[in-house]
């Protein structure tokens, strides 16, 4: 067992494609089979344990409804479950943006913040083309395509409006980036929003996005805004609305 468990995670290694990770169409279910219900709908979730169930409902009701909707599954997989059922190892979750499944690994540090990043791969993948090209505009052209550059080095960011290095890869990556930290900030008292220069203002624009388009309700948007306000910056727009 020991000896498999070395060669995965050496595999895992060589095996590490994130955008295969992420554009997989099809998610294999791993038992027990049961279901997670918020006021908004209930959830077939796969492989949870009691104590996963209530944080896949905690970080899912707090979700909007639109977002809530998005989703369909969600699996907890262990390293093996996930070696073989999608050949990865390198990442705590995934999103198959097709079918609205996610999934995430057993016993990662931040279980919440994981389905919030996944629940907006998901979310993202059914927003009108029109609100992906407003993103991209909000954003410039600051992708890089960095898929599988080593993620514990991030020593360039927060930069032009991207919160980790991990965002820099595509808008997709840089709006779920953005979830989590709002959603962090507001129900985990995390500030993943440390070192950025406000005076860029596609931070607030990126954020303002996601209140526009229904990922953020408005009491999430004033309290993430406190953040720039606090910093001596005009919010630059009017949170009323
Ligand atoms: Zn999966
Ligand atoms: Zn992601």
């Amino acid at each position: 067992m020991k000896e498999l468990l070395v060669t995965l995670v050496v595999f895992s290694f060589w095996n590490c494609g994130c955008a295969n990770r992420v554009y997989r169409t099809s998610c294999l279910r791993v038992d027990p089979k049961t279901t997670v219900k918020t006021a908004v709908k209930t959830f077939q979730v796969y492989g949870m344990d009691e104590r996963e169930r209530s944080i896949f409902q905690s970080a899912i009701s707090q979700l909007e409804p639109e977002v809530q909707k998005s989703v369909k599954t969600a699996v907890v997989l262990s390293a093996i479950d996930d070696y073989f059922q999608h050949g990865t190892g390198m990442s705590p979750g995934h999103c198959h943006p097709k079918t609205g499944d996610i999934c995430q690994k057993r016993d990662y540090d931040d279980p919440m913040i994981i389905w919030w990043h996944e629940a907006t791969h998901a979310w993202r993948a059914r927003l009108p083309s029109s609100a992906n090209d407003e993103w991209e505009k909000i954003a410039g052209p600051v992708y890089v395509n960095s898929y599988g550059r080593d993620r514990t080095t991030e020593p360039d960011y927060p930069k032009d409006a991207i919160l980790r290095e991990h965002g820099s890869s595509n808008h997709d990556e840089d709006m779920a980036i953005y979830m989590e930290a709002i959603y962090a900030y507001v129900y985990l008292d995390i500030n993943k929003f440390s070192g950025v220069d406000w005076k860029d203002k596609r931070y607030i624009q990126k954020i303002r996005f996601l209140y526009k388009w229904g990922g953020i309700s408005k009491g999430t948007l004033q309290a993430v805004l406190t953040l720039p306000i606090q910093a001596g910056f005009d919010a630059g727009f009017d949170i009323k609305d």
